[in-house]
């Protein structure tokens, strides 16, 4: 008989895990979400994400398992399918040791090593010589990754869901135990919770180790022909540089900030002009003509809030209130870069759940 699974949420997480565990035929899925692809949201993150694949776990960390799970995935997507709104970026990463403690410092801590654990994982690895860094840099690397086109990603994850049999449905919860009400059946056994930084206001949930990483970023037409990023700023612990071209015609952005614990929803001008300013000085050929701000052809300005959580990730199972819930949020600024390793490990979760069910139903 099949089960069936509730996925609460549609931002990177929910799809992923949604069209992993759409690979079960004897699972019956629905996704249910407040906020869908299309979407411009300050409740909800994907959407704002660059997104790029810039590994920043911790060795021997949940967040590096999943990292490096989940690289294989976009790799393979990239190289197979196009549609997707995925493709592969050189890329240099440049640490100045006058970051090592700032907020910006520490989140790009393992990505700024030059001994980087995922120099084995991604092609093209080598360290940059004194001589290629910019004249503020100690250290460097260079690369090959991937940028993302969120626009065309995130539907197309929701289109192959559809494909494989989920049924899509908008909905807001107050409770988590509300989930079986939206599947076709009016029950879930199993209900996976993928609300991101809502988890912190869901009811039976109401995770208080997450907070708001705020990020604002421009997105633009000009094309850098590199994707970059430096550990730190002169503008502040909290402000940071990073550049980088969405596939298939989805524009260049410039990034950006990670404000601990603001939820404010507007973009602040000011720091606009600053983005835009320092990824002129890291990148000259973003504005080859003039090296101005005015020189950038501007598509929006844009604000997103990083669920962040203190301990990581949370992909964990969890009875509430008699009903088992499989948890699979808080990847704060790193949803899609370890978005498919975690989708794995909660479809473990799942299944535990679902065999013990099936073991009992057969006593
Ligand atoms: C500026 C910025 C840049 C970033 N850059 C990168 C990057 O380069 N690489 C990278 O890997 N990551 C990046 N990230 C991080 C990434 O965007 C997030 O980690 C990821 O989007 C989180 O996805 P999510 O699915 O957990 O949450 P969300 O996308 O917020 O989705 C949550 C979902 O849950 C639903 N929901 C919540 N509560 C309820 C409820 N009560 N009832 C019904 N539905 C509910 C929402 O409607 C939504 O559908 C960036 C983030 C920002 C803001």
């Amino acid at each position: 008989m099949a089960q069936n699974v509730v996925v609460v949420g549609a931002g990177v997480l929910g799809l992923s895990t949604a069209l992993v565990l759409s690979a079960h035929k004897n699972l019956d899925i629905t996704v249910v979400a407040k906020h869908m692809p299309g979407d411009y949201d300050i409740e909800y993150a994907s959407p704002w994400a660059g997104a790029n694949y810039f590994p920043v776990g911790k060795p021997g960390s949940n967040l590096q398992r999943f990292e490096k799970a989940t690289w294989t995935e976009l790799d393979r997507i990239c190289r197979q399918v196009p549609e997707a709104g995925i493709h592969y970026q050189p890329t240099r990463v440049y640490g100045r040791k006058k970051d090592v403690g700032t907020a910006t410092g520490q989140w790009f801590h393992e990505l700024t090593k030059e001994d980087a654990w995922f120099k084995e994982v991604v092609p093209n690895f080598r360290i940059l010589a004194k001589s290629e860094l910019p004249e503020d840099c100690d250290t460097g690397t260079e690369f090959t990754s991937v940028c993302i086109n969120t626009a065309v990603y995130l539907p197309w994850v929701l289109g192959q869901c559809v494909k494989a049999g989920v049924t899509i449905k908008r909905g807001i919860l107050s409770h988590i135990s509300q989930a079986g009400l939206y599947h076709t059946s009016g029950h879930a056994d199993v209900v996976v919770n993928c609300t991101g930084l809502l988890a912190s206001k869901l009811g039976g949930v109401m995770d208080s180790s997450l907070y708001p990483g705020r990020g604002q970023i421009v997105l633009v037409r000009n094309e850098p022909g590199v994707m970059l990023t430096v550990s730190g700023t002169d503008d502040g612990s909290e402000e940071a540089t990073y550049i980088m071209q969405r596939a298939v015609g989805g524009g260049t952005i410039l990034g950006g900030c990670l404000q601990h614990n603001s939820w404010e929803s507007q973009p602040d001008p000011n720091l606009a002009q600053r983005i835009m300013q320092r990824s002129i000085d890291l990148c000259p050929s973003l504005a080859p003509k003039t090296g101005k701000v005015t020189e950038l052809s501007v598509i929006r300005h844009g604000v997103g809030l990083r669920p962040m959580r203190t301990g990581g990730p949370r992909v964990e199972k969890e009875k509430i209130e008699g009903l088992w819930v499989v948890h699979n949020y808080g990847h704060a600024g790193y949803g899609y870069q370890s978005g498919w390793g975690s989708a794995w490990e909660a479809e473990r979760f799942v299944l535990d759940i679902v065999q013990q069910g099936q073991i009992r139903a057969n006593l």
